[in-house]
């Protein structure tokens, strides 16, 4: 028997669904690498705590990965954001400071996603159009205001949430070990936002690394960073 709220959920759905669609096109918002790839991404660093040891795990590894950087974190470590670069991962830009862009209007939102960007690129040295909104949040209004940025906005398909508090490295890695062809992976080489004091600790995500990159691999998967295509 259909009850009225599940018809009501059922257009909520359709709706919500639909709305998206809109935003994804408006902003050419990517969240799929091609087949057989996978690509892992940190977000809210650099850290001069945490980041380092993200990059020395990778390195053993022999993978790639993407970094979104907030701005003035990348401006006060970017020696961080350069070894990145240098050791074969891609960056991108993540918000100057990292707000709650459903709290900020249109206008402050596009200072600080410009910010960021410009942050990124004076410590790259050149144009730097890969983009993470923080929270993943995007509205019509913010998608045509990233596209008129010229950003390239990426999402995610599997999301962890390594940034959780106590978050053990099997919970992260039982679902991080979950990635399929095409998969994109968000997890935190720092947490801005919520912040809590023992997120901070990032060593769950770090010791669960091992455990993705050999699942991934058993199944024939290539780890990619994300193209600003
Ligand atoms: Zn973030």
């Amino acid at each position: 028997m259909l009850r009225t709220r599940d018809i009501a959920g059922g257009i909520g759905r359709r709706a919500r669904r639909a709305r998206w669609s809109v935003v994804e096109s408006i902003g050419r918002v990517e969240r799929r690498v091609g087949a057989g790839e996978v690509a892992l991404t940190f977000d809210d660093g650099p850290h001069p705590d945490s980041t380092p040891r993200v990059l020395d795990r990778l390195g053993e590894l022999g993978v790639v990965a993407t970094f979104f950087c907030v701005g003035r974190n990348a401006t006060a470590h970017p020696e961080i954001v350069r070894r990145a670069l240098a050791e074969g991962h891609a960056v991108g830009s993540h918000s100057g400071t990292h707000p709650d862009p459903a709290e900020l209007g249109i206008g402050p939102l596009a200072g600080e996603y410009r910010d960021g960007r410009a942050a990124v690129t004076a410590v790259v040295g050149r144009e730097v159009p890969l983009f993470r909104p923080p929270h993943g949040h995007l509205t019509p209004r913010s998608a045509a205001m990233v596209r008129r940025q010229s950003l390239r906005p990426w999402l995610w398909t599997v999301d962890p949430t390594d940034w959780r508090p106590g978050v053990t490295a099997a919970e992260v890695a039982a679902v991080a070990t979950s990635a399929v062809s095409g998969d994109v992976v968000l997890m935190h080489d720092w947490v801005e936002q919520p912040w809590a004091p023992e997120a901070l600790d990032r060593s769950a995500t770090i010791e669960a690394l091992p455990a993705v990159v050999r699942s991934a691999r058993d199944r024939g998967l290539v780890f990619t960073t994300l193209p600003a295509r």
